[in-house]
């Protein structure tokens, strides 16, 4: 990165150059689960509720196909929200071992909880960004 005003290489993360203090635009940092570049913000404004409330019911997963059949957006979410219904099915799955398939249920259910509320909040925020653990897999295509 250079400095604007008078060409001076500036340290990646450097705000200032430090050769004449000119402030300097840095990009700013993305996170590698996040995919939220890749949508069109029209489509995420639009879309950004719906996409919310797919985590909350498979209903409106079903809505927001009918509705909004050509957003990205949606379908990603709804494959997000695809993912955590699987990882939850397989946390009661494991509920059969005693003691300990019991114990890792019971973990798998916080997970799920607490991984619900982030996908509604990152949806409702026009954010795309993969879950923790589950969010890396593809069920629904959306690109
Ligand atoms: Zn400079």
């Amino acid at each position: 990165m250079f400095c604007p005003k008078c060409g001076t290489q500036v340290p990646e993360n450097n705000r200032f150059c430090p050769n004449c203090g000119e402030p300097v635009a840095t990009a700013p940092v993305v996170a590698e689960n996040d995919h939220t570049e890749m949508f069109d913000p029209e489509d995420i404004k639009r879309t950004k509720i719906l996409a919310a409330l797919c985590y909350v019911s498979v209903l409106f997963v079903i809505v927001g196909l009918l509705l909004e059949p050509n957003s990205k957006f949606i379908r990603y979410h709804i494959n997000q929200s695809f993912c955590l219904y699987v990882f939850a099915l397989l946390c009661g799955l494991v509920a059969i071992v005693p003691f300990l398939g019991w114990i890792a249920s019971a973990v798998g259910a916080i997970a799920v909880f607490v991984f619900t509320v982030m996908g509604v909040i990152r949806a409702y925020k026009g954010t795309a960004r993969d879950l923790p653990l589950v969010g890396k897999y593809t069920i629904v295509y959306y690109d």
